[in-house]
């Protein structure tokens, strides 16, 4: 059976998340996206009414919402603003690897800081040497006694400098290739653990980014999050949960551009029409919309899935690349619509254009979910 209905409570998060957007986001996202500075702020607010933690299950205190209901929600935030969306769901990424491969004693206690304590996270994977490439991270993790020593260097990691503990992927055996990385939680608090310069960067500047600097910190065993060896099947099982998200994230931008596109060309005429009445100005956007509707619909699908307990890493590529593609070809084609004043900071489409490009970069580039793709299909073949 097919459903395209959402429920009573799909419709009402999602109207929450709209007006959340609306009020608290849409009015200060030039200045932070300026400023460049962590939206405090708007994290406590998003506290207040219930928007933050939305995955992790209500026994640890968090919203237990399903990915497609996230999926509803970060559509909405990201429409008022993708780098303050990125802020308050990053902590929904780092509890992924707990939610999927921690104890019992792990969730209660790191799951429960997020919700209870309103603490931060962030998920660090990436290093200077190793994007794509996940097996050529460098970080080691070595075994002396009841502690794991780590060192290495994460780069690009969302939300670092203001997380208050790190799940940090790390190699406890190099020779053994994917099967000999792990996954650690590691406190911000201890001993050589600093977080790095933030990055400055085109887009999504409200959204902090920054290195993560490991100098022989002293992880205890039992924050080991799974075996030895089961760290690049936690990442890859976190993707597949991600994806989708960041998916929605795009389709939320690109549905911001469109509109504010719409608005423009109904208003502003040449040659003594709104260009509205311009055949290739109505083309455009018709083109906005079909794509958006499209790139929704792999999303909701890939959630969906992931819902139903079904594997969903091809329709997760699927959904992250055809929607990163989409929000940069519909806010470029934004910006053609408002003409110079669309290159200009004064208008809104400049920021949602330079929002977009990283869409095609983070959660594994549009090539990586192409190579995904590839080796699925050749795979299933
Ligand atoms: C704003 C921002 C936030 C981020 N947040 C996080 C985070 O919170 N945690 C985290 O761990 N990481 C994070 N990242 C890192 C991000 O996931 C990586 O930047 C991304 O995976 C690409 O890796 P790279 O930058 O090393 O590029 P590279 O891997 O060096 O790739 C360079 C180019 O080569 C292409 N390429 C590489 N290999 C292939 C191939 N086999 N076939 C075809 N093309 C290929 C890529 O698609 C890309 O175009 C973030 C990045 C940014 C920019």
């Amino acid at each position: 059976m097919i459903d395209f209905n959402l429920t009573d409570e799909q419709q009402a998060i999602r109207k929450l998340a709209h007006e959340f957007a609306e009020q608290e986001i849409v009015p200060v996202a030039a200045e932070y996206d300026r400023s460049a500075t962590f939206p405090w702020p708007i994290i406590e607010k998003a506290y207040d009414v219930g928007l933050m933690n939305l995955n992790i299950p209500e026994a640890y205190g968090g919203a237990g919402l399903g990915l497609l209901d996230e999926c509803l929600v970060a559509e909405e935030l990201a429409w008022g603003c993708a780098g303050i969306n990125a802020s308050i769901g990053l902590n929904a990424l780092a509890a992924l690897p707990i939610i999927i491969a921690g104890s019992e004693e792990q969730k209660r206690h790191y799951l429960g800081r997020l919700t209870a304590e309103r603490q931060m996270a962030a998920y660090a994977l990436t290093e200077p040497a190793a994007g794509s490439d996940v097996v050529g991270i460098q970080t080691v993790a070595r075994r002396v006694g009841d502690e794991y020593i780590l060192t290495g260097t994460k780069n690009f990691i969302t939300n670092a400098s203001v997380a208050n503990f790190y799940v940090v992927f790390a190699y406890t055996d190099k020779t053994k290739r994917h099967r000999g990385m792990s996954a650690f939680i590691v406190e911000r608090e201890w001993s050589g653990v600093t977080p790095g310069r933030k990055d400055d960067k085109m887009g999504q500047r409200a959204s902090d980014t920054a290195q993560l600097i490991l100098e022989d910190v002293k992880v205890p065993k039992s924050n080991l999050l799974g075996g030895e060896g089961d760290g690049f099947k936690i990442a890859m099982q976190v993707f597949d949960r991600s994806r989708p998200g960041v998916a929605a994230a795009a389709v939320g931008v690109a549905r911001r551009a469109m509109e504010v596109a719409i608005e423009y060309a109904k208003e502003r005429t040449t040659f003594g029409l709104p260009l509205a009445a311009h055949q290739a100005i109505g083309f455009k956007i018709a083109q906005m919309a079909m794509e958006i509707a499209a790139a929704r619909h792999l999303t909701w699908h890939a959630a969906w899935l992931a819902d139903q307990g079904k594997r969903n890493t091809l329709e997760a590529s699927f959904a992250k690349c055809f929607a990163a593609d989409t929000v940069m070809k519909v806010t470029t084609e934004a910006v053609q619509v408002f003409g110079g004043y669309g290159y200009m900071k004064d208008y809104p489409v400049e920021k949602l254009m330079r929002d977009a490009k990283v869409f095609q970069i983070y959660e594994g580039t549009s090539e990586i979910q192409r190579v995904i793709m590839a080796r699925e299909l050749f795979k299933s073949a």
